[in-house]
């Protein structure tokens, strides 16, 4: 179990996730750049008391998770994109999680949409100490098909612990069969995906999010400072050039990627090129009831 102290820095990281995730969510719009939704959602992070626990991922349409702007990235949002913010802020590693998805300038996708937040919301009505982890699967997949479209069953939600975003249990979209229970004093970030194509995602080419796959510094000493700052700032939680306030932290990225001392996360797309919502809660299973901590 967390002592008080550390439950009041989960929840304020939790609440300050779900601030700078709406406020990223409002700035979607035609001709918006990703870049500025990016850098909006992390600075409101920072100027809030909290770190970012990972870079503000902006997943467009059949893109189902990790991408995030670079520096210079042009793109913007066009009508009919289905976007998804996910981000996440922490305190002293206790980290909120948390995404959602919007539509821009149509209301076509709007049951897509609907899909995955009622799913994540199906399961906040009953989660808790004891809870076997295939019913929360099976209370996602059932409320998803119910709406006529399927979870996306490689990907899943995840336990989470102090200065580890993807700790322990894995969370699956769909009946399992694990009857596992959650237990007192942990974190879960239930996080279901819905498509109207096939329910599965791929890796696709290396995004920008990267974290250090090795704990051996670098020789360089160039990049053994910027390695120093990295380890400072962010950690063991995933990271990207453009979150760094660092010169040429993107030359310097893509060194310590090259000789393995860094790792880069892939893009996920959807197998079929089917259209992705996602919505996401981090809690706090304090009881029988867990306590939602991504909420204001
Ligand atoms: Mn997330
Ligand atoms: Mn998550």
């Amino acid at each position: 179990m967390l002592n008080s102290e550390q439950l009041e820095k989960l929840r304020k990281a939790g609440r300050v996730s779900a601030e700078a995730r709406d406020l990223g969510l409002s700035m979607v719009a035609k001709g918006v750049r990703y870049f500025d939704v990016a850098e909006e959602v992390e600075a409101y992070i920072r100027k809030n008391g909290c770190k970012l626990a990972f870079p503000c991922n902006i997943s467009v349409n059949d893109i189902a998770a990790h991408y995030t702007p670079s520096v210079g990235d042009k793109l913007a949002f066009e009508v009919g994109d289905v976007v998804k913010v996910d981000c996440g802020a922490h305190i002293d590693g206790f980290v909120g999680d948390t995404a959602g998805t919007v539509e821009v300038g149509t209301n076509r996708f709007s049951a897509l949409i609907d899909a995955a937040r009622n799913a994540r919301d199906s399961v906040m009505e009953f989660i808790g100490e004891g809870t076997e982890i295939n019913q929360i699967g099976k209370v996602v997949e059932m409320t998803i098909n119910s709406m006529g479209y399927k979870p996306v069953k490689n990907l899943t939600g995840h336990q989470i612990k102090p200065y580890n975003l993807h700790a322990g249990l894995s969370i699956p979209n769909y009946d399992d069969g694990n009857t596992d229970p959650l237990e007192a004093g942990m974190i879960i970030a239930c996080e279901p995906f819905a498509t109207n194509g096939e329910g599965l995602i791929t890796s696709g080419r290396p995004g920008n999010i990267c974290r250090i796959a090795r704990d051996r510094p670098p020789t360089e000493p160039a990049l053994r400072e910027f390695y120093d700052y990295i380890m400072e700032e962010f950690s063991t939680f995933p990271f990207c050039a453009r979150s760094c306030d660092w010169p040429k932290a993107n030359l310097l990225l893509n060194k310590l990627v090259r000789q393995g001392i860094a790792s880069s996360y892939a893009i996920l797309k959807e197998v079929k090129g089917g259209c992705v919502t996602q919505w996401e809660h981090t809690v706090y299973v304090g009881g029988p009831r867990a306590e939602i901590m991504t909420t204001y």
